[in-house]
């Protein structure tokens, strides 16, 4: 098999041809419900209108074996993740607001203060569900060498875009079946354009939770920011959710939710304008903004409190943390979670390597030499964080910055953060670095830059406020996610499932890549 050129992709197309591509994507894309609310300052309660999401023309070439690899994986973090959560102990030690992360994010320590006191108080949910997407970007381990797949971040909270890249998906099918693409690249068959059904796949996570919690005529809750304009991304699943799985769905932000929600005394039911919900699925509450006073925490502590199947419960939202990325790839912890016996299922050297085959070289900014040899589960004593200490000079700074600052060129600084735009990468490093207060190094990791293959393009297509504002051509960077799911508690997982996946492509001009955040496209994959 010859090596698949990647700065060759995509094809030149005619300007008859580009044309032709980019109505046909346009409107099999407004016609197939692959859209998004029209920017405005608010929307209305129904909207009137919708604009098709940003898509590329071409799906983004990704090697057979690399795909099929990440799909295996996913079964595996499903369950290295839903493990995670379970594992109150090294979630203290690693995200905790006594000893971990929490001292130096307040938002993770109050979402872990919040957990801890209802621990206390005696958890009574049965069960958790996860609803997750693993992001990889191809990498190149050296100049014209063999390409791998490497994983950006391990989501845990409202991984989105399930159900549109499964229509994403299914345009660039339609192109080729009524284009075939103008014959212009014999990689472009049907043969290599892989099936997602994600839409199905997600809905089913959710109903088998909802079927677990298995009270009949209870809901799901959908927990929802304000004036989201990603809704029919979720609104795939409430009809899925409906249509095959006859459950209803109810739809409220956290504002609402301090008024509609109540717990029923003694056994903790939620109620929600008087439904019993049985699965709390968070389309919120993972940015600091979506809590902008106290009483909304309350309210996610509430829901944290109730019998409900939370998705994620806070655990699990902590165990999405970069964080507990990073702490994975200490010696012995990724054994914790995949080779000790008294979690059921054991797995082997072989398929760990393959799960740290998928890593890039993580550290953590306060760490010292010695802290970078030793195990968490472990964990140290509270350090004096809260002594104020000095501007310090490089000969004072813990390893992690000295190492941070040495190799800044091939590196990204990532918080406990979600949603796109909060990274901070290579020649920003140092000034960055300069004026972080030693007290919120902790709060950070570092992440060696993964190196995608260079030179590969793509025709982007973005609604303005006045309509398609034409393809663009440009060179580009494909991130890749997988979707899975997993339903557990009591240490053990009772189901999971890889789902299918996603592909999101930016411009090469922007660090970050978020679709919502309005870096990225949705786009689709070619094996090749
Ligand atoms: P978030 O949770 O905010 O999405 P990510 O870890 O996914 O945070 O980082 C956001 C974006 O930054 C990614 O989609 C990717 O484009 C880029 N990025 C993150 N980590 C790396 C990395 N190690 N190498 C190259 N790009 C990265
Ligand atoms: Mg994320
Ligand atoms: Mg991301």
């Amino acid at each position: 098999m010859t090596k698949f050129d990647f700065a060759s992709w995509p094809p030149a197309l005619t300007r008859e041809q580009l044309e032709a591509l980019t109505l046909a994507a346009t409107t099999y894309s407004l016609s197939h419900g692959l859209l998004y609310l029209p920017p405005a300052p608010t929307q209305p309660p129904a909207p009137t209108s919708a604009i098709h999401a940003p898509i590329s023309l071409f799906p983004a070439p990704v090697p057979r074996r690399l795909f099929t690899e990440a799909v295996a994986l996913q079964s595996v973090y499903n369950v290295l993740y839903a493990r995670i959560a379970m594992d109150t102990e090294f979630l203290d030690s690693v995200m905790g607001a006594e000893v971990g992360v929490g001292r130096a994010d307040e938002f993770v320590g109050t979402l872990w203060k919040g957990w801890k006191a209802i621990r206390e108080e005696g958890v009574v949910q049965p069960l958790q569900l996860g609803l997750f997407r693993s992001d990889y970007l191809l990498h190149t381990e050296s100049e014209g060498g063999s390409l791998s797949l490497k994983q950006v971040e391990f989501n845990t909270i409202s991984s989105s875009f399930g159900t549109l890249s499964e229509r994403a998906a299914a345009m660039h099918r339609h192109l080729h079946a009524s284009t075939e693409y103008y014959g212009l690249s014999s990689h472009l068959t049907a043969d290599n354009f892989p099936s997602n059904n994600t839409t199905a796949g997600l809905a089913e996570g959710l109903a088998q939770a909802h079927q677990h919690y298995g009270a009949s005529g209870s809901r799901i809750l959908f927990v929802i920011q304000p004036n989201e304009r990603n809704v029919f991304d979720q609104r795939w699943l409430e009809y899925e959710l409906l249509k095959t799985h006859d459950i209803h769905i109810i739809r409220q932000t956290f504002a609402q939710l301090a008024t509609s929600a109540t717990l029923s005394s003694p056994d903790r039911k939620l109620l929600v304008n008087g439904h019993e919900i049985s699965t709390v699925y968070f389309r919120a509450g993972y940015v600091p903004t979506d809590y902008p006073d106290p009483s909304y925490y309350q309210t996610r502590f509430l829901l944290e409190k109730s019998r409900a199947i939370n998705c994620p419960s806070i655990p699990l939202q902590l165990a999405g943390g970069k964080k507990v990325q990073e702490a994975l790839t200490k010696p012995g912890v990724l054994e914790r979670f995949l080779s000790d016996s008294k979690w059921g299922t054991q797995y082997n050297d072989e398929q760990l390597k393959r799960v740290r085959g998928t890593w890039m070289d993580m550290w953590a900014l306060d760490e010292d030499d010695t802290d970078a040899l030793s195990s968490v589960s472990a964990p140290s004593p509270p350090s004096s964080s809260s002594s104020p200490s000095p501007a310090s000079t490089s000969s004072t700074e813990p390893a992690g910055v000295r190492r941070a600052l040495a190799q800044h060129a091939s590196l990204v600084l990532k918080p406990q953060r979600e949603g796109g735009g909060n990274n901070v990468y290579k020649s920003s490093i140092p000034p960055f670095l300069a004026t972080l207060p030693p007290a919120e190094r902790e709060a950070w990791i570092a992440m060696a830059l993964i190196v995608p293959p260079k030179s590969v393009s793509s025709y982007l297509v973005r609604a303005g406020a006045g309509g398609t504002e034409g393809a663009v051509r440009s060179e580009v960077i494909s991130e890749l996610g997988i979707f899975g799911w997993a339903v557990f508690g009591g240490g053990e997982v009772k189901g999971e499932k890889e789902v299918g996946w996603l592909v999101r492509t930016k411009g090469t001009e922007s660090d970050e890549g978020g679709v919502a955040a309005g870096f990225s496209v949705l786009d689709s994959i070619v094996l090749v």
